[in-house]
């Protein structure tokens, strides 16, 4: 495995913008913004602050937005509120979104100045890497990995991931997605399903769960086909079971597809005692899974995602932060952490103990399914390397879905389930022609790989996006 010690004397960087954390999903939607204010007390109260940049993002424009998701989609979110929702009841179907408290994506107040500040962060740190500023970059506020081009899903409406993502293709040959959410990475995937410049390897709970999609058949289409991984589990994964399949894949990844920088969505419902999940992780086995890929060397990006016990979702990523800086915390939290909030209260300790529940994933399943998922991947061709491009790449904007989809459309983390149809191929039914089937999908368009011999010829100016650093008093004093 690779043993590269991280040599690099960049700075750790870590987005954070208090306001950010004021927005509220309401009517007891089990996502709230607010835990990565809890995780940003912690990470404070063990003073890792002193020791990486904090950063405030630049929120995003439309435009920028827009560079993923569909036209009328983004001027939708930004038209429509909870006052006047009435008027915009047929869009608000069309895009999943709902009333608050009925909807998993409900219409709330100051909803796109949210999505503008996390998406900010996210292609903010993915500039970062591109110019060569940080190898390590923090984002807990965003990773809403199951937003669609033209569509809400799952508490997700703007997918800040694929945004990112497009971001490091500018100056990244191949760029690595890795998914440790308990759900599906479904928004992501779909975007670079045709494509071989994104490889996404997903973990994720299948099988009568939320969004319904990520079986171990699905693996990419045209020339994407082989470059997304799935890895379907059942309830009670626990750190060794998790480890057993983990290590290996990404192992076998990591060599085969040689990524230049990597993403990944630190959903922390994959954790013991989650509301909305049923696995039955560490924070050491999850943290374990970004430590993994940090030995690799190569820049990343780490995103928040899902997480619905907030006590433990802090606790998690404030775990992962002190990690990703070599840091080891002691397990009493700092006095600090109770001075405003009884959230810790329940043990006084940063570590969460695991549960007895059964794990139904037996040995020979996660074998079986290791085996297949490596024979997948010791199919792909050497790593191939893409001409570079100048402009971010264009996509097509035909957000319309075959009619026959709108029906299985939507479906909610928190209150439902409901599965996507695919053909044999892990394919969306669609009566689309060869080669039209990208834009259908909402995958996005990139220039294909090329032989490896064909070099960059271009070199990409700075990095334009201007972010404003903030003071770390600053974090401290509005605590
Ligand atoms: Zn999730």
């Amino acid at each position: 495995m690779g043993t590269k010690q991280q040599s690099s004397h960049k700075p750790v960087v870590y987005f954070y913008d208090e306001e950010m954390t004021n927005y509220n999903y309401g009517g007891g939607n089990p996502m709230r913004p607010h835990r990565v204010r809890l995780t940003t007390n912690l990470v404070d109260g063990y003073g890792l602050t002193q020791h990486m940049r904090l950063m405030r993002p630049n929120p995003k424009t439309r435009e920028e937005i827009m560079n993923f998701h569909a036209d009328d989609y983004v001027d939708f979110l930004m038209s429509v509120t909870p006052e006047n929702q009435e008027e915009f009841m047929l869009q608000m179907r069309r895009f999943n979104l709902g009333a608050v408290g009925e909807a998993d994506c409900p219409v709330f107040d100051g909803m796109f100045e949210y999505f503008q500040i996390y998406t900010g962060g996210s292609i903010g740190g993915a500039g970062l890497i591109n110019d060569g500023t940080s190898d390590v970059v923090m984002n807990w506020s965003g990773g809403m990995h199951h937003a669609k081009k033209g569509e809400a899903s799952g508490f997700c409406y703007i997918n800040d991931i694929v945004l990112a993502i497009l971001e490091l293709l500018k100056e990244h040959q191949r760029v690595l997605y890795v998914d440790i959410d308990i759900h599906h990475g479904d928004g992501v995937e779909e975007a670079f399903y045709t494509t071989d410049r994104v490889m996404t390897v997903s973990f994720h709970k299948y099988g009568d769960f939320f969004p319904g999609t990520g079986a171990v058949g699905d693996i990419g289409h045209g020339h994407g086909k082989r470059y997304a991984v799935n890895v379907p589990l059942d309830n009670g994964m626990d750190d060794a079971s998790y480890k057993y399949v983990f290590e290996p894949i990404m192992e076998e990844v990591m060599q085969r597809y040689q990524p230049q920088a990597i993403v990944i969505c630190g959903g922390a419902d994959s954790l013991s005692g989650d509301k909305l999940g049923c696995f039955n992780l560490s924070l050491e086995g999850h943290s374990h899974c970004i430590e993994f890929l940090k030995k690799f060397n190569v820049p990343m990006l780490v995103l928040g995602g899902g997480g619905y016990t907030m006590r433990n979702v802090a606790r998690c990523w404030c775990y992962e932060t002190g990690r990703l800086l070599n840091k080891d915390l002691d397990d009493a939290l700092p006095e600090s952490s109770y001075e405003e909030y009884d959230y810790f209260m329940d043990t006084h300790r940063l570590r969460i103990e695991t549960s007895n529940m059964k794990n139904s994933n037996t040995r020979t399943y996660l074998e079986e399914l290791k085996t297949s998922i490596l024979e997948q991947l010791r199919e792909l061709p050497p790593a191939p390397s893409a001409h570079m491009v100048k402009k971010p790449p264009k996509q097509e904007m035909n957000d319309e879905l075959p009619e026959e989809d709108m029906d299985i459309r939507g479906g909610g983390q928190a209150f439902e389930d409901r599965r996507v149809v695919k053909d044999e191929d892990g394919y969306v039914s669609g009566d689309d022609a060869e080669g039209n089937e990208g834009a259908a999908r909402g995958t996005v368009e990139v220039e294909p790989a090329m032989p490896a011999e064909h070099k960059p010829e271009t070199s990409l100016g700075p990095h334009e996006d201007s972010i404003q650093i903030m003071d770390v008093d600053e974090v401290k004093a509005d605590n």
